[in-house]
């Protein structure tokens, strides 16, 4: 069935400017994404028969933050194959992205790919086979999308540097455990670095394309096999929304991934891909928009992957 995806983008828009998300509020543990303007709101959404639907700011770079989490593990992926998940578990964590706590309970070892200690033991593993591992995933975006200029924004990535503690608590306590290949500051400038990527909700639509489309990039060229496409999905669809994965999958039910940034990225495989982006978040740390839009678009179009 055909849908007037246009009409559906403009009424959601419309209402996204009607509703005042009033407890959501913008990251600020990393200074440089507090300036970005409230009311920024931006989603594009890519047809499997290649169609471009765009409405708001969909040409303005915004900090793409742990959406980077699902294209390092596709390098990290076709690098290692399945000797990845000896390093990585595919549970859903329950805890926050950040946390230590299970990580010192499964002795260094990540619960998923998707949560920062995962992320960080994803880049130590892109380290140790990429020549420069540093700019790997911004490359790597880069010919998704089709932009050879996807770059590094240097401001969000010194704001990174200059508060990851954290992050280098878990990479440190990973080390301790033996889990981690690379020198600690090696792979953390790495993980910051993918994080501070900078793209518009259209080129991030264009990159997720693949994952809608058995593997096959905008370009026509494989990115990854088709069953290895399906696992990506199947992680982002239990492990994409932070703490609020399962109430993602139950009122929207698609296979989607949220940066901190305020994006998100979303796909019903053999359909389309979309982005969306608005950056206050809710207490769950997901776009507030963004989860209302593709609530509105799951609605609209009468189903989800399920
Ligand atoms: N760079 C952020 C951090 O490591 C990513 C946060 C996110 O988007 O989940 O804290």
């Amino acid at each position: 069935m055909t849908h007037n995806y246009a009409a559906i983008l403009q009424d959601i828009s419309d209402a996204i400017h009607q509703t005042d998300f009033a407890d959501a509020r913008k990251a600020d543990y990393i200074p440089a994404l507090a300036s970005v303007p409230d009311d920024h709101f931006a989603m594009v959404l890519r047809t499997a028969g290649g169609n471009e639907l765009a409405i708001g700011q969909a040409d303005l770079p915004f900090s793409i933050q742990s959406i980077s989490k699902v294209f390092a593990l596709v390098l990290a992926q076709r690098a290692h194959g399945d000797e990845l998940w000896k390093a990585v578990r595919r549970e859903p964590s329950g805890s926050a992205f950040n946390s230590l706590i299970q990580l010192e309970q499964e002795h260094g070892i990540p619960r998923n790919p998707f949560i920062n200690a995962g992320a960080i033991r994803v880049a130590d593993l892109i380290a140790s086979r990429y020549a420069n591992p540093d700019r790997s995933v911004a490359e790597f975006l880069g010919q998704l999308c089709g932009n050879p200029g996807i770059r590094v924004d240097n401001d969000v990535y010194l704001s990174e540097d200059q508060h990851g503690d954290r992050n280098r608590a878990i990479a440190y306590l990973m080390k301790s455990f033996g889990k981690l290949d690379n020198p600690v500051e090696d792979v953390v400038r790495a993980y910051f670095k993918q994080c501070s990527v900078a793209m518009t909700a259209r080129e991030m639509a264009r990159a997720a394309f693949f994952l809608a489309n058995k593997g096959v990039g905008i370009d026509g060229r494989t990115v990854i096999a088709p069953e290895e496409t399906s696992r990506i999905n199947a992680l982002m669809l239990t492990c994409g929304m932070y703490d609020g994965v399962g109430d993602f999958a139950f009122t929207v039910g698609i296979p989607a991934k949220s940066g901190v940034g305020g994006g998100i990225i979303g796909v019903i495989p053999g359909e389309f891909s979309v982005c969306v982006w608005s950056p206050r978040l809710d207490t769950r740390g997901n776009s507030a928009a963004g989860i209302k839009a593709l609530e509105m678009l799951i609605r609209a179009i009468g189903r989800s992957v399920f």
